[in-house]
């Protein structure tokens, strides 16, 4: 059964249910941005674009769980 979200698009696809949006966490060795344990989040990072080929990650801030877009990938349907 498919997670839905209210915060993202009308039929329940959100950001927050989308395979691409992973997490982002901190790590000791940067300067400033993301500096701190590897147990604190810094924000998240969406992958949708690997699916068209592009090798590129985008970075969403803490604030940005939910959201949509066309390269949705529900998490669970690759299970079902
Ligand atoms: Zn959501």
């Amino acid at each position: 059964m498919k997670s839905k979200c209210d915060k993202g698009w009308h039929d329940g696809s959100c950001c927050c249910n989308c395979r691409h949006h992973i997490k982002l966490v901190k790590h000791p060795w940067n300067e400033s941005i993301g500096k701190g344990p590897i147990s604190e989040q810094m924000g998240y990072a969406c992958t949708g674009f690997f699916s068209v080929g592009e090798m590129v990650a985008t970075f969403f801030d803490i604030n940005h769980e939910h959201g949509m877009c066309e390269l949705h990938h529900h998490k669970q349907e690759d299970n079902e």
